[in-house]
């Protein structure tokens, strides 16, 4: 596996902190994957600053967006309307949406997923490659506006001003909602279901990403591997955000901490398990075509942390409808053997 952005569609983990760094105004973003590595499915940036650093409003003709607080805040502009996010807030930026965002904290860190758009492209022509840095140098530095010229014309990118923004507003929801809307989830709600020990949360859902995607988070107390499997159409990503997990992709075993990020493509082979008593990881999957699995394999739970006593984890409707997930198991659990 490799642990450098690969240039290829295959499986990458970049500890935290790695990836290509550029200043970007008065942001340090860092690029972790690009559509060259992931067979132009999804690409993934972290972006930090400290108080001040603000990105402009913008946005995004084709791209779908997904952004996740990291530590610190930000105030987001999504729509008409400004949300105060910190730690684990989520956004969803449909094609379209007008958005931008100012970092309120000054070791604020945001993670944005993108499909169908440019996002990469967008860091290398606005920013300035730097060799190193964990945050960007503050107070926001205007984007200079050649370079804002060469992104609208290149990278999926159109800048707006005040009066352009439209009035259409976002929605702050407990659940995503059904439609191509942006909206925020705060940290801890979602649309929440229990398999065993560990609970998801459904971030983003197809009904309201067109299909582009879906986001999860997943969180769990330590415990044993998930059944080895790959999947022939998606690629997933995952982005640990506390405590401590074992991933296996390819014939290569990884530990993520949190900051970590690995990337597996379809066709790679992998599984994961808990290690820490509290862990919690992000997964994003492009396109958005496996959420029936996770109806299929979990029950609704109304509660924020997983419980002690385990639910039931239903692999008899994984099983039963396995023809039209997609997913392949490379060892198929046994039926339970009795006495
Ligand atoms: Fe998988």
């Amino acid at each position: 596996m490799k642990h450098t952005l690969p240039g290829t569609n295959e499986a990458h983990c970049l500890p935290d902190g790695a990836g290509e760094r550029y200043l970007v105004g008065g942001q340090l973003t860092t690029v972790i994957a690009r559509p060259e590595d992931t067979g132009g499915l999804l690409e993934a940036v972290v972006a930090s600053g400290r108080k001040g650093a603000e990105f402009p409003l913008h946005e995004h003709p084709v791209g779908h967006e997904a952004m996740l607080v990291l530590d610190g805040s930000v105030d987001l502009r999504l729509g008409a309307d400004l949300f105060h996010l910190s730690r684990g807030d989520y956004a969803s930026i449909p094609p379209g949406t007008a958005h931008g965002y100012t970092m309120r904290g000054h070791y604020s860190r945001l993670m944005a997923w993108t499909v169908n758009g440019k996002a990469a492209l967008l860091q290398t022509t606005l920013g300035e490659p730097v060799a190193a840095g964990a945050y960007g140098p503050g107070d926001s530095a205007p984007l200079l506006p050649d370079r804002r010229s060469r992104a609208e014309a290149d990278a999926d990118v159109r800048f707006l001003t005040e009066g352009q923004s439209p009035d259409g507003a976002a929605v702050s929801s407990p659940t995503a909602p059904d439609g191509v809307v942006p909206y925020v989830i705060r940290a801890g709600e979602g649309e929440r279901l229990l398999a065993g020990d560990q609970l998801f949360t459904f971030l983003s859902h197809q009904g309201n990403t067109n299909g582009a995607f879906i986001a999860l988070t997943t969180i769990g107390p330590q415990g044993g591997p998930i059944p080895k499997h790959f999947h022939e159409k998606h690629a997933e990503t995952f982005f640990c955000v506390d405590g401590r997990m074992t991933m296996w992709g390819g014939e290569d075993e990884v530990t993520l901490h949190p900051g970590d990020f690995l990337h597996v493509p379809a066709g790679t082979i992998h599984s994961y398990r808990l290690d820490a008593p509290y862990t919690r990881f992000v997964g994003l999957l492009a396109p958005g075509l496996f959420e029936p699995f996770f109806r299929a394999m979990c029950e609704p739970f109304a509660g924020y942390v997983f419980p002690s006593t385990p639910g039931p984890v239903r692999f008899d409707r994984v099983m039963q409808r396995m023809r039209e997930l997609d997913l392949k198991l490379v060892d198929p659990p046994r039926p339970p053997s009795h006495g």
